[in-house]
């Protein structure tokens, strides 16, 4: 007998709360509000002190939203590659300045708004070494926005330490001091707390979420998750997404209790690894109609913007179990210092994607542990070139899963560029994998 499946209750909700957030954005100043633009991992809750009326742009899930719109994405880039932008370069920036080198702002629903609206300032992190210089060539573009940068590449999280936490709590003590500055506006604490509370609300949500997907059949596949976890990368600090992850937990929940799956026939499971090709989301549909394969989840869609205790005190083991909340962990903010304390520690040290860029063990265990965890029969793996931080260690992770008796099945392309992946190609290598391990087609 089949898995029963139904749409999911909250989806309009995830829906229409992104199409408004591109839609603040742009009409931001109309009302005098603020905007301002910055990777998805900027410390969000800091500019949330400078009002209510304060609204984000977050570059990546921008860029992803470009490269799904291919028309779009390929003038984009072919805008940027003639002032000089490089292929190489990361593939969600790349849409991005092309965006603004077109003068042409992106909606969610695909609609085009002339001209690309300019941030009253660019608020960043740096990590790889794209995003810092991502913000300041895009200032360069817009005729001059001033822009500000916080280091964060002080190692990972379980060897963080007060030094560490306080190199970034000074940055930050700067930052807002600039943000006054450019803004002309007076900082508000109280709103900082919030927010710093509604962050670590909203991404330990998420991964109490993601860690559903354990149960058999899946409640959710990856495709649809696409949708969710990228509200802990367009605003995290805002109560309205925390609302949102609180009601979708509910949801998830009751699908599990209630044994509705994602597919009606879930024959395989496997998790991915790296962003995906966005243009290109018909991967999962094929897994999904030809052979019941349902992907239960990424180091990407759960790492991103999610909480997670991630590597154990010695070093060793990755623990997929959600971070505590301050209130969890019996921690009191009263005042800017508490939650600039809180904001860098809990990011430093939890968000998992912030870990495994210091070394090829910690990617191996994380991602050998997601296998083991969400109980996958395989791993397929994007080889994408657009991002040269996610693809660190990949091949070294193949290895050491395959040597330690995992399925893996590889495929190249780009997250963000249409002309880097090879459809047929892609297709081939899924039903040569498939083949390998004796799936068979469902018709
Ligand atoms: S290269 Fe990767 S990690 Fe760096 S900004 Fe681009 S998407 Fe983010």
């Amino acid at each position: 007998m089949g898995v029963r499946v139904r749409p999911f209750e909250c989806w309009d909700d995830f829906k229409r709360y992104r199409m408004e957030y591109y839609r603040n954005y742009l009409e931001a100043k109309e009302n005098g509000s603020i905007r301002w633009a910055g990777s998805a991992w900027a410390f969000d809750p800091v500019p949330a002190g400078l009002g209510e009326d304060v609204y984000p742009l977050t570059g990546e899930p921008y860029g992803a939203t470009a490269a799904f719109f291919r028309d779009f994405s390929m003038r984009a880039l072919e805008t940027i590659e003639r002032k000089g932008a490089a292929r190489d370069l990361c593939g969600y920036m790349r849409n991005y300045w092309g965006s603004v080198a077109m003068d042409r702002y992106l909606l969610a629903d695909g609609a085009e708004i002339e001209p690309f609206p300019k941030p009253d300032f660019n608020f960043t992190i740096h990590i790889c070494c794209t995003h810092a210089k991502w913000y300041h060539y895009a200032a360069e573009l817009e005729g001059g926005v001033p822009t500000y940068a916080v280091d964060i590449s002080v190692g990972p999280g379980y060897l963080l330490n007060d030094k560490k936490i306080e190199y970034v709590v000074r940055q930050l003590e700067d930052a807002i001091q600039w943000m006054e500055k450019v803004t002309g506006r007076e900082y508000d604490d109280e709103l900082l707390i919030r927010a710093v509370e509604n962050e670590a609300r909203s991404m330990t949500l998420w991964s109490k979420i993601c860690k559903l997907n354990q149960n058999t059949p899946a409640p959710m596949e990856e495709k649809s998750m696409f949708s969710f976890y990228v509200m802990t990368l367009l605003r995290r600090s805002d109560e309205k997404v925390v609302k949102l992850y609180e009601k979708l937990y509910k949801e998830v929940e009751s699908r599990v209790k209630r044994g509705i799956g994602a597919l009606t026939q879930e024959q395989f499971r496997f998790v991915t690894d790296n962003p995906p090709p966005w243009p290109f989301l018909k991967v999962y549909r094929y897994l999904e109609e030809n052979y019941g394969a349902v992907s239960v989840g990424s180091i990407y869609t759960f790492g991103l913007g999610a909480a997670w205790l991630g590597m154990d005190e010695k070093g060793e083991n990755w623990i997929w179990e959600p971070a505590p909340t301050p209130e969890e962990a019996g921690y009191e903010i009263h005042d800017r210092r508490s939650a600039l304390w809180w904001t860098a520690m809990f990011n430093l040290k939890y968000r998992a994607s912030w870990q495994h860029e210091y070394s090829h063990w910690i990617r191996k265990q994380e991602t050998y542990q997601m296998v083991k965890d969400w109980k996958a029969d395989a791993i397929i793996m994007h080889l994408n070139r657009g991002c040269e931080l996610w693809n660190m260690s990949t091949l070294e992770v193949r290895d050491y899963l395959v040597r330690n008796g995992i399925s893996v099945a590889t495929y190249e392309g780009n997250m963000a560029d249409p002309r880097e992946f090879d459809e047929a190609r892609t297709f081939n290598v899924i039903d040569s994998f498939m083949q390998s391990l004796g799936i068979e087609k469902l018709t």
